[in-house]
């Protein structure tokens, strides 16, 4: 039986994908992608890291680097502006 963790594990091996897109395509809430994506990016897994593409605001393309919260920011600090895009998070082998 594949776990939701593992088969979260698995998509991010493919691709990056934003909690978003991970909870459609499991169809699960949002909310427990996240949960479990808390976990994956301390425990990756041998031989993997966890990455995360930062988000990115759509109004002036600032980029949310230094933030390592999994969720999506809700005002750019730059801008004001809260069109901003999901993070997206990747498992990449070592
Ligand atoms: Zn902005």
């Amino acid at each position: 039986m594949v776990t939701t963790r593992q088969a979260i594990k698995e998509l991010l091996l493919e691709e990056a994908l934003s909690s978003l897109e991970l909870s459609q395509r499991l169809s699960l809430p949002e909310k427990e992608i996240l949960d479990h994506l808390e976990h994956i990016a301390r425990a990756p897994g041998e031989g993997c890291r966890f990455h995360l593409i930062p988000a990115v605001c759509k109004h002036c393309g600032f980029s949310f680097k230094k933030r390592e919260r999994l969720t999506i920011p809700s005002r750019c600090p730059r801008c004001r502006g809260e069109s901003i895009s999901r993070p997206r998070f990747e498992l990449l082998k070592k």
